[in-house]
């Protein structure tokens, strides 16, 4: 796992100059005469999953302006939590005429249809950042180290606990919570959280008190920060009449503001009982601004703006019939083949890195965080 990822890193790096070279060298040659003829004018059709999250629409707006600066066309679409709608939109994509497909997918293993129209109509198609399951029609695979997005996580809380280095501290009390179960990436990160906590569990310095610790109990259906809300209500209710929470693992920031919630409700964050530490993910606004206010604790950053630019890279080289650049050849089996893919960094932020990881960097304007 270790050799996997300090590879991996040295790759990343490789490949984000390589990447950057790229780039440059599109902003030099284009609309220059070998670009005549080529894919140039084609339109890309374009599936992200919901505009509930900000994520998702910055991917979106991200992935067009990215494909225009290339020379194409793009049709963008939201399927907005519905794994039917979605399914609609992409056979629409494809009736239009479209030259290659980008999809984030809702529910993971919903394409196998539509993704053997797109085969059959010569469409190639890549993954945005969730695994499409069970079928071959998937060409790349672009995405964030996953793993190391739920370690990171883990780590964290195992750090604010001082548990590390072979402390006995503890026990303290913990509660899961995990993505949606009909998205691939929700296992990778409740794995990667378990890497770190489990050995304490484990060893009891960890303690969840709800029992529930197996993913199957833990999933939060389309990643609803409502339905989290009401599941850590329950939990509060159930399992802490006495005592209190220390943690709570939370792999994403709209699930971390509903818990935070039924945190708050349950008079956590008053003098005598202070909120406990909140993971999250996406480096959202709100969650940000949390955590400039001390409730949730952190999040992981992970640069869509990147993400955006290796998708678009696979497709102008596909079209080109050229070799998308990967990174990964080994670690996402779909079920019917390896993927090849092209894994980024994510990077913790808490209350000491924000400004310079998500507001030097542009990601987030200061002026939001007002
Ligand atoms: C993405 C996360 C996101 C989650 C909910 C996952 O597939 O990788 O970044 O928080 O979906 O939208």
């Amino acid at each position: 796992m270790r050799n996997r990822r300090s590879a991996l890193a040295a790759v990343a790096t490789a490949a984000s100059l390589a990447l950057t070279l790229s780039a440059c060298g599109q902003n030099s040659e284009g609309g220059s005469e070998e670009d005549k003829g080529g894919p140039e004018g084609a339109t890309i059709g374009i599936a992200m999953p919901t505009k509930s999250s900000e994520r998702w629409i910055a991917d979106g707006n991200n992935v067009v302006k990215d494909l225009q600066s290339k020379g194409y066309k793009t049709k963008l679409v939201y399927g907005e939590d519905d794994p039917d709608q979605q399914v609609a939109q992409i056979e629409n994509l494809i009736t239009q005429g479209v030259k290659a497909l980008i999809v984030a997918s809702i529910d993971n293993k919903s394409m196998n249809n539509v993704l053997q129209q797109a085969k059959d109509a010569d469409i190639p198609v890549i993954s945005y950042d969730r695994l499409i399951l069970g079928t071959e029609n998937v060409g790349y695979y672009a995405s964030f180290d996953n793993e190391k997005v739920g370690e990171l996580q883990g780590d964290y809380i195992l750090d604010k606990l001082g548990l590390k280095d072979g402390s006995e501290k503890g026990p303290f009390n913990i509660e899961l919570f995990a993505g949606s179960n009909d998205d691939n990436n929700t296992r990778y990160f409740f794995q990667g959280a378990m890497n770190a906590l489990k050995p304490y569990i484990d060893k009891k310095q960890l303690v969840v008190r709800s029992g529930q610790t197996e993913l199957n109990q833990v999933t939060t259906l389309r990643w609803d920060g409502g339905t989290a809300q009401k599941r850590m209500d329950d939990i509060l209710t159930s399992s802490y009449k006495t005592g209190r929470v220390d943690a709570v693992l939370s792999p994403y920031d709209g699930i971390s503001i509903g818990i935070l919630s039924a945190l708050k409700s349950d008079d956590y964050g008053s003098k005598s009982k202070p909120l406990p530490i909140v993971t999250g993910q996406d480096a959202e606004v709100a969650s940000v601004k949390s955590i400039i206010a001390g409730q949730q604790s952190m999040t992981v950053y992970k640069d869509t703006r990147e993400l955006a630019k290796v998708a678009t890279n696979m497709v102008d080289a596909l079209l080109n019939d050229k070799e998308p650049e990967v990174n990964d050849t080994k670690t996402y089996h779909n079920g019917a083949k390896v993927v090849p893919a092209y894994l980024l960094e994510p990077v913790a932020v808490d209350e000491e890195n924000y400004q310079e990881v998500v507001v030097d960097s542009g990601y987030i304007k200061e002026s939001d965080l007002k």
